[in-house]
């Protein structure tokens, strides 16, 4: 590698506070960013040199990304795998992470068959085309289960639990279409780690404890309140997921801690009984994660920094933990879609181990992400910083 005056471009599908993040880590080793996105005025339009407008999937848009940029990426599974290929061998640009890889994360059955068939620990699944073939795989894998959209699904949008066999057929209305059924997970936690893949290495961050309310991810809490062997199967579960993936970049990687509960009804169900504190795959992202946002001030090396250096093939950074730290998600908490102004923000700003994200987003939406706030002091045990976290979050308000 050569640091010149005019830094690499790296060409980014998506200008939200994703490529926001991607924008801020960039700036200090010289890298340049162009991102696109269907909005005119995204997120990351105030750190990147050039915004173009257009869909995730526009092959025109793609097409001028490529031209413009020594590497590709995206920070959205909606990004186009086949533009993003043609775009590359027409301008000799590179994508990272593979167009391949994107592809099989893209359709939940396909992803999970690949993990399973690498010997990968997943939850049993089925596909579920039809109504008869959901109510045939229910026959097997039994009630409750979550029936899940193969494609497009986010923050738990498109995903539908089935209580019993009377939900069947509202259940799958509501999926509309191509669809997979997988046995509820009695989950004891839900864990991710963030691993990335970088020019002949890779690494792990320490795995986080994901705490989500209605599907939606609130904090993170890192490291994970765990025992030590099972954040060290969490990352072996990760590196082995990892190893199965094309092209560079970081990837999120959810993971349910099975609990002992499961354990026992497996043995009543006829399942085969499982041990306390197994892993088992939920699913990938590939790109930065909401649950490695942590990383920014609690790791030595930010998930974002790790993905830029990544996809330009340079070497990766030091993943250690700088200390305990909790993330909590600012989210719009609105009832009705209204200009974005947030509140309060000053207890956030006077409390010295917490950092203020916001993402400047014009409109907040319910439940929409409109910022984080970091809390990291390794002095303070972790349910502590989770009380203080959540303390903060009495003084903010969209709605004053
Ligand atoms: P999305 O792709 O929309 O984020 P996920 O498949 O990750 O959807 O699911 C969102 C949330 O739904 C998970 O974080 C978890 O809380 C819950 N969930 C997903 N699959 C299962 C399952 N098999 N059993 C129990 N809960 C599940």
């Amino acid at each position: 590698m050569q640091l010149t005056a005019d830094g690499p471009v790296v060409g980014v599908v998506g200008g939200g506070q994703l490529g926001r993040m991607l924008g801020e880590a960039a700036a200090p080793l010289g890298v340049e960013l162009v991102a696109s996105d269907p909005t005119p005025d995204p997120p990351a339009a105030p750190v990147v040199s050039e915004t173009l407008q257009g869909a995730f999937d526009d092959a025109d848009t793609i097409d001028a990304l490529a031209e413009c940029a020594d590497v590709l990426t995206y920070e959205i599974e909606l990004a186009d795998p086949d533009a993003l290929e043609r775009a590359s061998e027409a301008h000799d640009t590179p994508v990272h992470p593979a167009p391949d890889t994107l592809r099989m994360i893209q359709d939940k059955l396909v992803q999970k068959r690949h993990l399973r068939d690498a010997g990968v620990p997943v939850p049993e699944f089925r596909p579920a085309g039809s109504v008869a073939e959901l109510r045939e795989a229910l026959e097997d894998l039994g009630y409750p289960a979550m029936l899940k959209a193969r494609k497009g699904g986010y923050d738990g949008r498109g995903n539908v639990p089935i209580e019993s066999p009377d939900d069947v057929e509202t259940a799958f209305e509501q999926v509309e279409g191509q669809a997979m059924v997988e046995e509820f997970v009695p989950f004891e936690r839900e864990l991710s780690v963030i691993g990335v893949r970088g020019d002949g290495e890779q690494r792990v961050f320490t795995p986080g404890e994901n705490v989500h309310e209605e599907e939606i991810l609130r904090e993170t809490v890192v490291p994970a309140r765990v025992p030590e062997d099972v954040r060290e199967r969490a990352k072996s579960v990760a590196r082995e997921v990892l190893d199965l993936l094309d092209g560079r970049g970081v990837f999120g990687i959810e993971l349910f801690e099975v609990s002992e509960a499961r354990s026992a009804s497996d043995s009543s169900s006829g399942r085969s009984p499982r041990e306390e504190g197994e892993i088992s795959v939920n699913e990938i992202a590939p790109r930065p994660h909401n649950s490695g946002h942590w990383t920014i001030e609690g790791a030595r090396t930010s998930q974002f920094e790790q993905h830029i250096r990544a996809v330009l093939g340079w070497p990766l950074g030091a993943t250690d933990r700088r200390g305990r730290t909790v993330t909590k998600n600012l989210l719009g908490d609105v009832s009705e879609p209204r200009p974005a102004a947030l509140d309060g923000a000053e207890a956030v700003l006077s409390e010295p181990s917490a950092n203020l994200h916001w993402y400047g987003k014009r409109e907040a939406r319910p439940l929409r992400k409109m910022g984080h706030v970091t809390l990291t002091d390794d002095r303070a045990e972790t349910d502590e910083l989770f009380a203080r976290a959540r303390e903060l979050r009495d003084d903010w308000t969209f709605d004053r």
